[in-house]
């Protein structure tokens, strides 16, 4: 099952603003509108497609997810965004088309609206290497259920909740204000528009009760701190029918003690002692998977970086594949035997005579004045 880019679908860049977003989708949806298209599949595919494109890009959040995964953070394991019925595609509609065709729009006197329920925050530390590979994590997570007493109406079992007296069930009620007549929400049941007489004892007319769940939650390799995965409709329950929130899982990563991270790529800091770096040298360098060899050029100053291309964290979203890059630290010996003093004696004679000159070295005098000062 291939899907095409959502930047694909609506025909704009990547970059595009809100505006862009808004009159390219329009313009589909008035193209492939099933009312336009009767009995026309690929129309309606089309049309789909396109209010999924939108109802992501036109969110600043989902679209950012999405830039970063793509349709990986999207779906899969419940990730958000898709749409999990035809209904959700025609509220993007009516979002967008609701003042043209007169979609939507609370008509009222039809008793209370549907509410979406809360979004839940999720705040989830990772070690480096889940991170770098990839987890299956299971999240305990205190959540609000409908009360199964009185399945969610917060009316005592065997009672129900009855039309609110003041404002016959709309949940309005019209003041005056001056010349004017609006509508506000009516005092007595709060705009729900019912009134429970009898509380259901366990939830006391809440309609919810709060519980804990196991939830089972794909971490896609290469997330980084801040990463935030969306579980759609794993938030609060709704109100009178309106959908479920989503739940936003925050990534921490943990620090490594092998590498350091920068984007996708990974550093780490190689020790090699001067004769390794002059004389050139292979060695072992750790991975994320099993340590791999190293050239290191005869000749290497210290503080140069060796890259080892691939070996970083994988692709994720737009970030391409990392590399591994070893920054070179090269050791000046201490603690020198009699024998390799004197061999370095007589190097230092040496390549003062390759050059032709004496080596960088202060006067006697001087020399001696700054060891004093510097507490030799
Ligand atoms: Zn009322
Ligand atoms: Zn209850």
């Amino acid at each position: 099952m291939s899907q095409r880019d959502y930047y694909e679908v609506l025909g704009v860049s990547r970059d595009a603003g809100e505006d862009e977003i808004k009159k390219a989708y329009r313009k589909l949806a008035f193209q492939y509108h099933p009312d336009r298209n009767p009995d026309d599949a690929e129309a309606e595919t089309k049309f789909k497609e396109a209010a999924e494109a939108y109802e992501v890009l036109k969110d600043a959040d989902k679209r950012a997810t999405y830039d970063r995964f793509g349709h990986a953070g999207m779906n899969g394991s419940g990730f958000g965004g898709g749409f999990s019925n035809s209904e959700d595609i025609f509220s993007s509609f009516s979002d967008i088309f609701g003042d043209l065709f007169g979609f939507g729009g609370g008509g009222g006197g039809r008793g209370p609206r549907p509410t979406a329920g809360a979004d839940l925050r999720y705040n989830l530390t990772i070690s480096f290497r889940q991170a770098a590979k990839g987890d299956e994590v299971t999240l305990t997570i205190p959540k609000q259920v409908h009360c199964p007493e009185c399945d969610g109406t917060g009316a005592e079992p065997g009672t129900s909740p009855e039309t609110c007296q003041q404002c016959g069930g709309s949940g309005q009620v019209v003041q005056s204000q001056g010349f004017f007549r609006v509508a506000v929400p009516c005092p007595v049941c709060h705009g729900r528009g019912q009134v429970i007489r009898s509380l259901c004892p366990r939830c006391k007319g809440d309609g919810t009760v709060p519980e804990t769940r196991e939830l089972s939650v794909r971490i896609p390799a290469g997330v980084d701190s801040g990463s935030r995965l969306r579980l759609r409709g794993e938030g609060e329950p709704g109100e009178y029918g309106g959908p479920h929130g989503d739940l936003y899982v925050v990534i921490y990563v943990e620090e490594d003690e092998v590498f350091e991270r920068q984007g996708q790529n990974l550093i780490y800091r190689l020790e090699i002692d001067f004769t390794q770096a002059a004389l050139g040298e292979t060695v072992e360098v750790p991975t994320l998977d099993e340590p791999t060899t190293l050239h290191i050029p005869a000749g290497t100053q210290s503080g140069k970086v060796l890259r080892l291309r691939d070996l970083g964290l994988p692709h994720i979203g737009r970030q391409p594949q990392g590399d591994l890059l070893v920054e070179v630290n090269v050791k000046t010996p201490q603690d020198l035997t009699k024998e390799q003093e004197e061999l370095l004696r007589e190097f230092a004679r040496l390549e003062e005579e390759k050059q032709g000159k004496p080596l960088n070295r202060a006067k006697q005098f001087f020399k001696k004045a700054v060891g004093k000062a510097m507490g030799e």
